[in-house]
């Protein structure tokens, strides 16, 4: 049992090697008929499925090639904007009232941040006021009777 492996190993060596004068008289043999009959060498199923394979391997690059061509890439910063949106804050500290645009997540509600322009913890999240007095005026709402209103004319959101 011990010597079974390499017993077989010889074996199909020895096989190997009597079909090597078998496969090299068959080549041989194949280059002389298709040197006699060109067309031979497509009779040749290896051949065949070879360039069938190619053919194929060239028509998916090239649809692949057509696809990628025609759809337009997407915009610059798509993944950012799909991730993110601006958010409108204003200073509620008296002296300073700065608006100012952030980016950052969506559902960012991490309030107050801090203004740029006096350095201070005092951005609130803002959202323009529509009444007469403010004419789309941003303005951070206030909470009054649980309702969020507008801290310069006082009107109430809806
Ligand atoms: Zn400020
Ligand atoms: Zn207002």
């Amino acid at each position: 049992m011990a010597y079974e492996g390499p017993n077989r190993l010889a074996e199909w060596y020895t096989a190997l090697r009597e079909q090597v004068p078998v496969v090299r008289k068959g080549f041989a043999d194949w280059l002389e008929q298709v040197r006699e009959e060109p067309w031979l060498i497509w009779e040749t199923p290896a051949v065949r499925y070879l360039v069938y394979g190619f053919g194929a391997f060239i028509t998916v690059w090239c649809v692949t090639f057509v696809i990628g061509f025609i759809t337009p890439p997407p915009p610059k910063g798509a993944r950012e904007q799909a991730t993110s949106a601006d958010f409108h804050v204003v200073c509620v500290d008296a002296s300073c009232h700065n608006h100012f645009v952030m980016r950052r997540e969506f559902g960012f509600d991490d309030f107050p941040v801090q203004c740029p322009k006096c350095m201070k913890q005092s951005g609130q999240a803002a959202r323009p006021c529509n009444s007469q007095t403010c004419g789309g005026r941003w303005v951070a709402p206030v909470e009054a009777n649980g309702k969020k209103t507008c801290p310069v004319c006082g009107g109430v959101f809806p």
